[in-house]
């Protein structure tokens, strides 16, 4: 029996671990939950999975979930705030932590949980980028297991040699003959709209991808593609990739979920149906494979597969995001926050759909222009320069809708 905790329970990668849960209830058992402020939906969680503790970001939203719970007679203790979800990140009891908290948020809590030697099952790609060398380092110097969720990262780590997946975070691709890294997007709702037509589009428009179902964030991130930006350095840090190492592809079926390709001309891919419970479940069970409860693909329903080079006039939020990943660490960290910002703004009808790019790009130049100055050695100055940021942006939002 695993014990885990599901940082994020109640969004979409929450939602797909519980079905994994659900499919192998003899294999794993439910610790805690957390979850920001939706006080309904935990309590139906906890009245469902009776987990030891659950966790609420929002400290109001947790004297509420008390009190529900305790009409109902549920033993589930309730913690509160940041140091709650560190908390039930680093109980002794628990072997895995899902971290599938959505943005900067989850940083601290995750990085509780590779701090106490956990299997992190890492979704939240956004703690890595923003903390990039300091989360590897603290993976190795603690002991932590670190398993991606993603679809790109966890189909790369499927595609590669035993002993590589045993070193992640510290690979060394070129010694096991892989000449490249395949990450493969599909370029999201808007690959065929006009470019001319792409700030009139509404949040309805852009969170309605094509291939997958996501929380609101990341889907208009693929709109974007700067989620691809933010995968790319995802994967520089999870595979340890030099630039060349490292390519991004459009794959409009999101059939193939990325490939490596080796130096005598083979070319591995991980192939499935577009359901984040198949890499969720690798990651639960690995080395071993479970029942994710995903119908196997049918290929003669596939149809054709097709590739194409991504287009940066559609895409800008993909080129900025590896421009700053070879910026360095105040870049990614300073893009990041930016766009958590102008995503905000942009699903809140204050900012058009091309705008998000326009603050990314002001905000990491101005970054950049005082990287001398800034310290990105530790987390307390990394969350310190998140916070920059994000004011950073905020003017910027503030000037364009004047
Ligand atoms: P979501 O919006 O559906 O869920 C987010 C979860 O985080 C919710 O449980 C919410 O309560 C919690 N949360 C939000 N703000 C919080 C805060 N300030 N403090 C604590 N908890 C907070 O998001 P999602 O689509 O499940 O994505 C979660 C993470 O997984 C993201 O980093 C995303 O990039 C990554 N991811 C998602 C998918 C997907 O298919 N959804 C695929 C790959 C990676
Ligand atoms: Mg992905």
């Amino acid at each position: 029996m695993q014990n885990i905790t599901i940082l994020g329970a109640t969004g979409s990668i929450g939602s797909s671990t519980l079905k994994v849960i659900s499919e192998n209830p003899e294999k794993f058992s439910v610790i805690a939950l957390s979850a920001g402020t939706n006080v309904e939906a935990m309590k139906a969680l906890c009245i469902k999975w009776k987990p030891k503790f659950a966790a609420m970001s929002d400290h109001n939203a947790a004297h509420l979930l008390e009190k529900e719970l305790k009409s109902l007679n549920l033993a589930t203790e309730v913690v509160a705030g940041e140091q709650g979800l560190s908390f039930v990140a680093s109980l002794d009891e628990v072997d895995s932590v899902m971290a599938a908290i959505v943005g900067a948020a989850g940083l601290v809590p995750t990085m509780a949980a590779v701090k106490a030697g956990k299997r992190i099952l890492l979704a939240n790609k956004e703690a890595l980028v923003m903390s990039g060398r300091l989360f590897i380092e603290a993976v190795e110097q603690y002991g932590a297991e670190l398993l991606p969720v993603d679809s790109e990262h966890n189909a790369i780590f499927q595609c590669l040699p035993e002993l590589v997946q045993k070193s992640v975070g510290r690979c060394d691709l070129d010694k096991y003959g892989i000449d490249t890294i395949l990450l493969t997007g599909s370029g999201g709702p808007f690959r065929y709209t006009d470019v001319d037509k792409l700030q009139l589009v509404t949040p309805e428009q852009a969170i309605a991808h094509p291939n997958w179902s996501m929380g609101p964030k990341i889907s208009v991130d693929s709109a974007t593609m700067m989620n691809k930006g933010l995968e790319f350095i995802e994967a520089k840090w999870l595979f340890n990739c030099q630039r060349e190492q490292l390519k991004v592809i459009i794959h409009p079926q999101s059939v193939i979920h990325s490939m490596v390709q080796y130096r005598d001309g083979s070319v591995l891919a991980q192939m499935g149906e577009p359901d984040m419970c198949t890499p969720i479940a690798l990651t639960m069970s690995y080395p071993e494979r479970i029942s994710s409860g995903v119908a196997p693909l049918d290929f003669t329903k596939v149809g054709e597969l097709t590739f194409l080079e991504p287009d940066y006039a559609r895409y800008p939020c993909l080129k900025l995001a590896i421009e700053a990943c070879y910026e360095g660490q105040h870049a990614t960290t300073a893009i990041n926050a930016a766009n958590e910002i102008a995503v905000s703004a942009f699903l809140n009808n204050q900012l058009n759909f091309t705008d998000i790019a326009v603050v990314n790009e002001r905000v990491l130049s101005k970054v950049c222009s005082q990287s001398q100055q800034l310290i990105t050695d530790n987390l307390e100055s990394l969350l310190e320069l998140d916070r920059m940021a994000r004011n950073l942006a905020r003017e910027v939002i503030r000037e364009r809708s004047l």
